[in-house]
């Protein structure tokens, strides 16, 4: 039988664990997160992380320039939001409009208010192994490995991926957790192959059931990042999801064929339910992070 690694056991043990750092502090950390246009999935990606600030005590601030904003507008909020003492972290949800510059909105973001670990000098932090903020979904991966106490030191890890995002930062954390490392990607040769050797599997690369049982050692840990909407119905089938495809018309799947994951894989993360608590948990705990730093050195 697989060990199935839940995400919201995880996600409590940190936000537990955050609280009692929230208390010392002489004000609530702040959070503003901007949300330009109206994605609808945005839209509810943000409002998680705002209900996730209220629950735990945050000071959240939610900021919503329109569609036609220009990159300087944005830059503008940014240049703002850097210099407000009561603010401890910025968020820019991912995606922006296509007209806009992400690179130059991210790095205008202080890489002290950084909750994503976005900046340049934070992943040059990540890369020299030095305190930073780290990319929140990487980072709660590590986490959750953690917690379940799965050997990560000497273990083969294989990152499937390499976004900026998920990806590159993995594979650091891992390689600072002494894991030996292998990056894949869309131009990877036997790609199959080198997943097979995996003992620590992350998939990151938005295809959904992409990575079926040959790809997987048996035994492995298995890591699915992926969050795919399925709304064909036979695919939902496919992937062991028929019934919820009846009563919803939709389901999500990760990057690893689920049924697949449960026969073959040692421990493995369900989608939903796996990584997807930890992203928030992350972004909690960064932004009580940079709130200690900007108190202690204020
Ligand atoms: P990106 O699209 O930025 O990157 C995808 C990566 O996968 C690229 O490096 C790409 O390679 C690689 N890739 C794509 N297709 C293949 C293939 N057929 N074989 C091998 N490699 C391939 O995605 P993200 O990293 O942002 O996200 C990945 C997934 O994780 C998505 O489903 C996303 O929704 C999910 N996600 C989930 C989060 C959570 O909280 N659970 C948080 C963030 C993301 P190349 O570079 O060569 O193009």
């Amino acid at each position: 039988m697989s060990q199935i690694l839940h995400g919201l056991a995880v996600q409590t043990e940190i936000l537990s664990r955050l609280k009692s750092r929230i208390q010392k502090l002489k004000r609530p950390p702040g959070l503003a997160v901007i949300l330009v246009g109206q994605d609808p999935a945005s839209e509810i990606y943000v409002r998680t992380k705002i209900k996730a600030c209220a629950d735990l005590g945050l000071l959240s601030e939610k900021i919503t320039p329109p569609e036609t904003a220009t990159t300087e507008d944005l830059v503008t909020i940014i240049e703002e939001l850097n210099a407000r003492p009561d603010i401890d972290g910025i968020l820019v949800q991912m995606p922006l409009p296509k007209h806009m510059d992400t690179r130059r909105a991210l790095e205008a973001v202080a890489a002290g208010k950084d909750v994503d670990g976005f900046h340049p000098t934070n992943v040059g932090y990540l890369v020299a192994g030095r305190p930073a903020p780290r990319s929140c979904t990487p980072a709660g991966i590590i986490e959750l490995l953690k917690f379940y106490k799965i050997p990560i030191e000497g273990k083969h890890a294989v990152v499937l991926g390499r976004s900026d995002i998920v990806g590159k930062p993995m594979a650091l954390m891992l390689l600072q957790e002494s894991a030996t490392v292998t990056i894949c990607h869309s131009r990877t040769a036997n790609l199959k192959e080198i997943c097979r050797q995996a003992d620590i599997l992350v998939a990151a690369i938005g295809r959904p059931g992409f990575v079926t049982a040959d790809y997987i050692k048996p035994g492995a840990t298995v890591i699915d990042v992926g969050i795919n909407r399925v709304t064909d119905a036979g695919e939902a089938a496919n992937f062991g999801r028929a019934e919820e495809f009846a009563n919803k018309g939709r389901t999500v799947v990760g990057d690893v064929h689920p049924l697949d994951m449960a026969r073959v894989a040692g421990a493995y993360t369900p989608v939903p339910g796996g990584v997807g608590p930890l992203t928030i948990a992350m972004l909690m705990a960064n932004t009580v992070e940079l709130a200690e730093r900007h108190q202690a050195s204020a």
